[in-house]
């Protein structure tokens, strides 16, 4: 039996899935889930993430996270988080570049939220010598300072979508067509969540919902106005986002998201704004929503680019040309990836971003 099979007995019974449903069922299934059965990141895997292109994002990242630290006093516990953490190389490249900290790591209580086994026994081994915690669920955070990041998490959360039809909504569902899956519409009605979407939308467009990472951010935002601390979210996506993102990548390629279900990553672009509204609602501060080259070159990502190069030629030195460029050039990951930071209204913002 494939994922396929199972999805397609699953409609028979139950009628079409939401893109959500079938988006949590391809990525989380816990015997043939994209995430749960294998490692989709490096060269091998299906796509490549700002850490595992370069050292100098997860450094920039860990100076970033252990400044705002240092101006927030230096509380003397607090929760290192990470989101999805992938093969644990962001965390690696933070505790490193931050080990000169005095007082960081003696503070910082490293904990993991990731969903897949696989991947836990990768950052288990990448992490060894840190001693991390993994936790299932946002509300299980710990109630202490948090300074936490997610790189490229939100977008793996499942959306709903939905197209514009007069004065209300219809519900982009996945079907079956003979042995195949297809998309199709659900019936006409209201959408009490989209209510304010009708003011900027028109017939035939198409609006995302994430409702799986609100809850995820009352519980982030709640902690740092509360305890203290500091989240940068990255991620590619916009604010106040309109259309279809939903997409699957197969070996660095856009396939068809349900040709192979299982197969491939799917994700959707992240809508910055309801995050940044939840975060509010929660009592706690935002920044801009900035775009990643922008963070990174007022992180000093050129000047450590250099001191990296005083020692590399050749081969490595090209290739650390081309990360730098990767990471921030507007026609590279640059633009298409931003960072909205999270801080409590007393503090200051995270370095490199703005209120
Ligand atoms: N942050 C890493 C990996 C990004 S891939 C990097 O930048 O390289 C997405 C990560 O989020 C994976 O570790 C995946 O297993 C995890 N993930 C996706 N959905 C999740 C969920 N609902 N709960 C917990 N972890 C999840």
């Amino acid at each position: 039996m494939s994922l396929k099979d199972h999805l397609l007995a699953q409609i028979a019974l139950n009628g079409p899935l939401s893109v959500a449903e079938y988006m949590a069922e391809c990525l989380m299934h816990p015997e043939f889930g994209y995430y749960s059965t294998r490692d989709p990141l490096g060269s091998q895997g299906d796509f490549v993430t700002a850490p595992e292109i370069s050292q100098m994002f997860g450094e920039l990242i860990g100076l970033c996270l252990a400044q705002t630290w240092m101006d927030q006093g230096k509380p003397e516990q607090f929760a290192l988080v990470e989101f999805g953490p992938g093969r644990g190389t962001l965390m690696a490249d933070i505790l490193r570049a931050t080990r000169t900290v005095t007082g960081f790591h003696a503070a910082a209580q490293i904990v993991l939220l990731e969903a897949s086994p696989t991947l836990r026994g990768i950052q288990a081994q990448t992490l060894r010598e840190y001693d991390p915690k993994w936790i299932d669920s946002a509300s299980h955070l710990p109630d202490i300072p948090l300074f936490l990041v997610a790189n490229e998490f939100f977008d793996a959360l499942p959306i709903r979508q939905f197209l514009r039809d007069g004065d209300g909504w219809r519900e982009r569902l996945i079907g079956a067509e003979g042995d195949s899956l297809a998309f199709g519409l659900g019936p006409y009605g209201p959408q009490v969540a989209l209510s304010d979407r009708l003011q900027d939308t028109k017939d035939g467009d198409l609006v995302e919902l994430c409702a799986a990472a609100i809850p995820i951010l009352t519980v982030v935002a709640g902690r740092i106005a509360t305890h203290g601390g500091a989240a940068l979210i990255a991620d590619y996506g916009d604010w106040h986002s309109l259309g279809d993102t939903f997409q699957a990548l197969q070996s660095h390629d856009r396939v068809d998201p349900l040709a192979a279900p299982g197969q491939s990553d799917l994700t959707a672009h992240v809508d910055f704004e309801p995050l940044a509204l939840a975060a509010r609602a929660a009592g706690c501060a935002h920044t801009r929503l900035t775009p990643q080259g922008v963070f990174l070159e007022r992180l000093g990502i050129t000047a450590r680019a250099q001191a990296l190069a005083a020692s590399l030629g050749g081969s490595e030195l090209e290739s650390l040309v081309a990360a730098h460029r990767r990471l921030t050039h507007p026609e590279e990951m640059g633009n298409l990836f931003k960072t909205l930071g999270l801080y409590p209204s007393y503090a200051a913002p995270p370095p490199g971003l703005e209120p």
